[in-house]
């Protein structure tokens, strides 16, 4: 990445373990679901009833009770209000429920120009979402960067063709993570985006 690139001018941020810090063991959710390394949301799309509802079930009642643990990542609320001051827009694009969307921003106090919940339809890893939101913040693809903490955030991000992509340093390392700018607080990520306003 490079300063050539254009002022920024919105920022698409994931929720989960980006925004705030939630206790989700992917792995125990994705071995209980069965959901044989596809995709969790169109996975359980793909299946038939009674498994279907059943199996959302699972999953919500683990979103649930990850959702009532959350906790915001130190230095998040002092990144707001640096982007308010810079007229920076904001989105925020996630794979989870608009229940426990309005849930943690209601918790936190958080508000942003864009909101897009998996009830939109179109989910990460597509850049669908993140086209959208672009479009409904006004703002050119090349002015935005992607703020997340998994491969789905980065191969979503590319499949919108955003090169700028924040990642928080993930838990395990993939191939993916390459093409991101790995971070390790909110003030680091302040700090990185402050080239860009
Ligand atoms: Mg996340």
């Amino acid at each position: 990445m490079t300063n050539r690139n254009p002022k920024l001018r919105g920022i698409l941020f994931d929720m989960d373990g980006t925004i705030v810090d939630v206790p989700y063991d992917w792995t125990k959710i994705r071995a209980e679901l069965k959901t044989q390394g596809k995709p969790v949301l169109s996975y359980l799309e793909s299946l038939s009833e009674p498994e279907k509802t059943h199996k959302w079930k699972i999953l919500e009642e683990y979103e649930d009770k990850a959702t009532s643990n959350a906790s915001m990542k130190k230095g998040m609320k002092a990144l707001f209000s640096f982007l308010k001051e810079k007229s920076v827009k904001t989105a925020l694009i996630t794979n989870n429920s608009e229940k426990n969307i309005s849930f943690l921003m209601e918790k936190f106090h958080l508000s942003f120009d864009v909101v897009m919940t998996r009830e939109t339809g179109v989910w990460k890893p597509s850049g669908e979402p993140f086209l959208l939101a672009v479009k409904k913040m006004g703002v050119n693809r090349e002015e935005c960067c992607v703020v997340g903490d998994s491969y789905f955030d980065v191969l979503a991000a590319k499949a919108a063709r955003i090169s700028r992509i924040f990642i928080f340093a993930p838990e395990e390392q993939r191939p993916e993570f390459l093409e991101a700018f790995i971070v390790h607080s909110a003030e680091e990520l302040r700090h990185q985006i402050d080239k860009w306003v």
